[in-house]
């Protein structure tokens, strides 16, 4: 299988990466010949992220837009790409607030190109005449579009609502989710309308190595070592369901090859935690793996800010059916995930001092085709 993963250098995509050229060859045996890296490099991405993977000859980088049809279309038939796994996106809410344009521009114009080029590629190359098109790709393999959303789509819960499901009404609140609900009913639209074998995931808020410390853990893991107050939004009674992000990409690979073509696989990590606990276990877990620093309290670190706009209350997820028809369980509980992202940053300082001194961005890109 020849892969194009797209934001492959962000955070879920690098591990993505990672996990499809190491682990996912014994978990889930999908015969992975390539996978092609497409990622414009934005202030999200780093390239750094895939060192890992450097010298795997089966990886491929392309420093690009999702939105470049020309660019899109010319890497599918040069990598003759059977399936498709779409991570690019504008991802953070409060940019989202300051500045929506460009989450429109990539997340729901950049998504219709992809979708686009792929309907036309597909066609071209007679890939939709191929016995079992349009069955799972695992079956037979012929070809997949794998769209990556977020549960933020569904709005926001009370706090004895059920958790989200596949059938849950969108009703997004940010600009940012607003984007990925119009990408959402795009790739239903093509589904629907040309038959295209699409499938959609919509996953809880995910932590783990590799993720930009504009976001709540590697934020708060930073300026717990570093002794800066942490900055909580309102009262901190704000809840999200936490996911390892290993185990979000065992479950995208899992829905790319086993998943019923034209479903959707909600996924999250039954971990709903309020932002305030989370906060705190972060405090905690870096004063046990890093005694000698000599860490501050949780009462000493800890300041409230006014909350950001249109703040949702509770997202949850009720994961039953990735569970139930593709066997997919998280491996992690919040605990355990927790210590091995701390420990990540800990081990890895550098990569974090390379983004705040913006070195990230630097000359190695030059090398790049
Ligand atoms: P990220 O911001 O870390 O990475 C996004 C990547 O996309 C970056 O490498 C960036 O350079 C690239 N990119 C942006 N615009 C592009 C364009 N026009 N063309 C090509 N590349 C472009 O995001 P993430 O947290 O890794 O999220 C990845 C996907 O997963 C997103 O679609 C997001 O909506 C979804 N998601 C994220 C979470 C989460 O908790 N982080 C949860 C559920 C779903």
């Amino acid at each position: 299988m020849n892969i194009l993963v797209t934001g492959g250098a962000g955070f879920i995509g690098s591990n993505l990466v990672h996990y499809l050229l190491g682990a996912a060859a014994d978990e889930i045996r999908p015969d992975i010949n390539k996978v092609v890296t497409l990622d414009k490099l934005t202030y999200a991405g780093n390239y750094a992220n895939l060192d890992p993977v450097e010298i795997d000859p089966r990886h491929v980088f392309v420093k690009g837009d999702i939105g470049d049809g020309k660019l899109v279309a010319s890497l599918l038939r040069e990598h003759e790409i059977d399936a498709v796994m779409h991570l690019a996106a504008e991802s953070h809410v409060d940019r989202s607030i300051d500045a929506p344009e460009e989450f429109i521009e990539t997340n729901v114009v950049g998504t219709f190109r992809l979708l686009e080029e792929f309907r036309r590629y597909i066609v071209e190359t007679g890939k939709d005449k191929v016995d079992g098109y349009g069955k799972s790709i695992g079956d037979r393999g012929t070809c997949a579009f794998l769209h990556v959303s977020t549960d933020e789509v569904f709005g926001s819960l009370g706090p004895n609502d059920p958790a989200f499901h596949e059938e849950t009404p969108y009703a997004p609140n940010s600009p940012y989710s607003a984007s990925k609900a119009g990408s959402d009913h795009l790739v239903r639209a093509y589904h629907h309308t040309y038959g295209m074998p699409v499938i959609t995931t919509n996953c809880s808020n995910n932590y783990g190595p590799y993720q930009f410390p504009e976001k709540l853990l590697p934020l708060m893991i930073r300026k717990t070592l570093k002794g800066e107050s942490l900055p909580v939004y309102g009262d901190g009674s704000n809840v999200r369901d936490w996911l390892y992000v290993e185990d979000h990409c065992r479950g995208l690979a899992m829905a790319l090859t086993k998943g019923e073509p034209g479903e959707i696989y909600v996924i999250g990590g039954k971990c709903e935690m309020k932002n305030l606990d989370v906060v705190h276990a972060i405090i905690n877990t870096v004063r046990e793996l890093a005694p000698e620093r000599g860490i501050k309290s949780p009462e000493e670190l800890i300041t409230y800010v006014t909350d950001r706009p249109g703040h949702d209350r509770r997202y949850a997820i009720d994961p039953s059916r990735i569970g139930r028809d593709l066997g997919w369980e998280p491996r992690e509980n919040f605990a355990s995930g927790l210590k091995r992202t701390v420990q990540w940053y800990l081990d890895h300082e550098e990569w974090i001092t390379s983004i705040e001194d913006g070195s990230y961005r630097g000359e190695r890109l030059g090398t790049l085709a």
